[in-house]
């Protein structure tokens, strides 16, 4: 699957969001490094800072499945990742995260999206 495919997989996938107060629709995918995909979409709430992010609804998916630090290969998003969903991304070690920005495709490590990054 080419990094192209998977971000098709997160734009399908936004379809499905839960946005009714932003309607900012919002798709993520993940490629596991069994080949696996597993998405997620935004789920927004009316005490708005209890939605969650596309890529923290499929990480917490792919939790639910087993899948562990160093499990995920690539992320794939519609949006530029927020500030929290960064922090995920290096918890999870992924290799690189596909990410829309101003109408332009966008490929990173997590190191370079949150650098100088918190660690316990
Ligand atoms: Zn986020």
């Amino acid at each position: 699957m080419t990094d192209q495919d998977l971000l098709q997989r997160a734009v399908a996938a936004a379809d499905a969001a839960y946005a009714p107060y932003s309607n900012f629709h919002v798709g993520a995918a993940l490629l596991l490094r069994n080949g696996e995909i597993v998405d997620g979409v935004n789920v927004e709430n009316a005490s708005y800072p209890l939605g969650i992010c596309a890529e923290r609804a499929a990480l917490a998916r792919a939790a639910r499945l087993g899948v562990r630090p160093g499990d995920v290969e690539a992320l794939a998003v519609t949006a530029s990742p927020c500030g929290g969903c960064r922090q995920w991304m290096l918890e999870f070690k992924l290799d690189r995260v596909v990410f829309m920005h101003e109408g332009e495709v966008l490929t990173r490590t997590p190191e370079e999206l949150l650098p100088d990054s918190f660690e316990l």
